[in-house]
């Protein structure tokens, strides 16, 4: 026994020796490894968005679906059972929007954290179930940037300065959106802000601008419209005197402009609702999709009836 250790702190003494004659081989004392980045696989691309904007350097994001991508119907590959065996942190909105999610969770093996990034917001609903779409309020939106951030710093505290002054700068932009969205809506008269989507995704967007939307299919566009819900809305149309219809980025553009046809209403152009745009186009981050949203309404809206 004693003589094992002599030996082997012996050999360790040689070593020591060989090493300083070679210090090229000895370890650099002061240069740490960088920190590898946090790997973020968020579910869709305006929770990944909102993940880069906070996280900055210190995360590297995907998205599983991504733009004008519709998580409603979304069916996860291999690749994406990949993605999530190998993320540090998972962001999904909650409010049953990712009904694919938990199976996922449980192919891949990951075993991390699920941050549900809508936690905390006062949830609407549709019928018996929660409105998913709640990122369609930049107030909605300041409690998800809330909840990115306290994952990301918990995740990453040698990053957490950078985080909380990333995140506080994030959300004086949501602000100054939101007070600007406010003030442009607000130049059309309440009764005149009535518009049809192809999906119900607006309703958080309705209530914090009161603005009413009325939907061809529903909550989900997992549904089909039937004959008698289009003849429904186009009677809506007429008798409210609807000023626009909107296409959504991520739906079938023709239940809707079948609807603008035969009411005799105009298409005011795309909404993007469940899924940011493509980069390099209007709407290939959060706040900007949200202020081509607004403008677009307003747009619309301000265009008097013929
Ligand atoms: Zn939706």
């Amino acid at each position: 026994m004693t003589s094992r250790v002599i030996t082997s702190r012996r050999s360790l003494l040689q070593g020591a020796a060989a090493l300083a004659s070679f210090p090229w081989l000895l370890p650099t004392a002061h240069a740490e490894a960088p920190a590898r980045k946090l790997r973020v696989v968020a579910s869709f691309s305006i929770l990944a968005d909102m993940a880069r904007e906070v996280g900055g350097d210190a995360v590297d994001v995907t998205a599983l679906v991504g733009p004008d991508g519709d998580a409603h119907v979304f069916e996860p590959t291999p690749a994406d059972v990949k993605r999530l065996s190998n993320a540090d942190l998972v962001i999904v909105n909650g409010l049953r929007f990712e009904g694919w999610i938990e199976r996922l969770v449980q192919v891949s093996g990951y075993r991390g954290p699920v941050v549900v990034a809508s936690k905390g917001i006062t949830t609407r609903l549709l019928g018996p179930a929660p409105d998913p779409h709640a990122w369609q309020s930049l107030a909605n939106a300041r409690r998800y940037v809330d909840n990115i951030r306290a994952a990301l710093v918990a995740a990453r505290p040698s990053h957490a300065a950078h985080i909380e002054q990333r995140s506080a700068d994030y959300l004086q932009r949501v602000d100054a959106l939101d007070a600007s969205v406010r003030k442009r809506l607000g130049q059309v008269a309440p009764a005149d802000r009535r518009v049809v989507t192809s999906h119900d995704a607006f309703g958080y967007f309705a209530e914090a601008y009161d603005v009413t939307f009325i939907s061809a299919v529903g909550w989900s566009t997992g549904s089909e419209a039937s004959a008698a819900d289009v003849s429904r809305i186009v009677r809506q149309l007429r008798a409210q005197n609807v000023r626009a219809v909107f296409v959504e980025n991520i739906s079938d553009p023709r239940l809707v402009q079948r609807i603008a046809h035969e009411a005799g209403a105009r298409v005011g152009g795309t909404l993007y609702s469940d899924a940011l745009s493509p980069p390099g186009t209007a709407g290939d981050t959060y706040l900007r999709m949200f202020d081509h949203n607004a403008s677009t309404l307003l747009a619309a809206l301000q265009v008097r009836a013929p």
